[in-house]
């Protein structure tokens, strides 16, 4: 199951590919605009296709042409995340990018999703699964269950001190 976006118009594709990424590559041949992957989840069994059809119903009040819906991208923000740990984000490859600082010279940084805010203990920075970055206190780091990678996130989403 997938979600994709063009560049330039704000709809939102909504279908299901085995392999998401070839998926986006043929949608993306001959099309002038760039096709962004807002996120995908990951089902088993043929779950997709009941998956598919509960979502294009939900949305068949927004429904354009196609399998494109006239929606907000941060509208797919909830779906993905009730699906938790095999909910993932297409993440910008950006997260971590310090962007800028503000007044008293904190850096500030991209967000871990592109289309809304996205906290790294929503959303893994790694894969962008919606499992979230779980604290271990043995380690003193961060792990993701999906795909296990550990941090210590220093500086990234700086938490303000009280
Ligand atoms: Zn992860």
């Amino acid at each position: 199951m997938y979600f994709f976006i063009e560049d330039t118009n704000e709809s939102v594709k909504i279908g299901r590919a085995k392999d998401v990424e070839q998926r986006r590559k043929a949608l993306q041949t001959g099309n002038p605009r760039k096709l962004h992957l807002l996120g995908w989840i990951h089902t088993k069994n043929g779950a997709d296709v009941s998956l598919e059809k509960s979502l294009h119903k939900e949305y068949s009040p927004h429904r354009g042409s196609g399998e494109w819906f006239d929606i907000d991208p941060a509208d797919v923000l909830p779906i993905l995340a009730r699906h938790g740990i095999d909910g993932f984000a297409g993440l910008s490859g950006k997260s971590f990018e310090v962007i800028g600082h503000d007044q008293d010279g904190i850096p500030e940084y991209h967000g871990v999703w592109a289309w809304g805010d996205l906290e790294h203990y929503e959303c893994c920075p790694f894969c962008g699964s919606f499992c979230g970055l779980q604290y271990q206190e043995a380690s003193c780091m961060y792990h993701c269950l999906q795909c296990d990678a550990f941090t210590s996130l220093e500086d990234p989403n700086h938490q303000e001190e009280e």
